[in-house]
């Protein structure tokens, strides 16, 4: 169990006997006192309570690792595509598995074009899996990696959560799976109504050597999508960056 949990706990059990002993106020303030921070927990990509998330590479170079989540969409992925190879750049696409069944040729394209590819769930629970309890949370995972067995595209054993928002029972289950968990160093907020320059602006903040770079693909804001993924290679170049796919080994929390 991790340590964090018997701290959390202790607290609620501390306010339940302030309220016995007639003491409301400081019941009310130690009940509600950690949960500010186990809220972070959840969201934060650079939180490590509920195990371990990768969220930068090593690197003495000008290099960041773009990833490009929620797909593979047939509107969306040879555009994508398209695009990345027209900057000699190479990214590594977290996707959902029910959308692998539906179009398994896309997913072995994406890995036919040198891509990398990684576990993005099989659902995309965006708004429950904070709440998954172990048997939902494995069947997520593993009907992911089912999905792309079947489809014969070679992918890694990486693991990004739907809105990167984790739950306690996922870190086991992934290095039970010999699995890591791959969050990000930076991101524009561009699945949102957020205009793709103010995207750019925002994930420009945290490019770096070494950067882990989110971005996605399809849904209901397919090009505002692309036109941010357009701008952000194009920045990318101008600034002497290359997009690569780091080695297992120089992951980094
Ligand atoms: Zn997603």
């Amino acid at each position: 169990m991790r340590p964090w949990i018997p701290v959390a706990v202790s607290f609620k059990a501390c306010a339940v006997a302030l309220a016995f002993s007639h003491h409301p106020a400081a019941a009310l303030l130690a009940f509600f006192a950690p949960d500010p921070w186990i809220f972070m927990q959840f969201v934060l990509a650079r939180s490590q309570a509920f195990g371990p998330a990768v969220t930068r590479f090593a690197t003495p170079r000008r290099e960041v690792w773009l990833t490009i989540d929620d797909g593979p969409h047939p509107e969306s992925t040879p555009a994508v595509l398209e695009l990345l190879r027209g900057h000699g750049a190479r990214a590594t696409f977290f996707l959902v598995g029910e959308q692998v069944r539906s179009h398994p040729e896309l997913a072995r394209r994406i890995a036919a074009e040198g891509h990398g590819i990684g576990n993005h769930t099989l659902s995309h629970p965006a708004w429950s899996f904070w709440s998954a309890l172990p048997g939902r949370t494995a069947h997520e995972i593993d009907g992911c990696v089912a999905a792309l067995l079947l489809s014969n595209a070679p992918f890694q054993r990486l693991f990004r959560p739907p809105v990167g928002v984790r739950n306690p029972f996922l870190d086991p289950l992934l290095a039970s799976r010999g699995m890591r968990l791959v969050l990000w160093s930076a991101r524009g907020f561009d699945g949102g109504r957020r205009r793709p320059p103010a995207a750019l602006r925002a994930i420009s903040r945290g490019i770096r050597p070494g950067a882990i770079l989110l971005a996605h693909e399809g849904g209901p804001g397919a090009s505002r999508r692309r036109e941010f993924l357009a701008l952000l290679l194009d920045h990318l170049s101008r600034e002497g960056y290359s997009c690569v796919i780091p080695e297992d080994g120089d992951l980094r929390c």
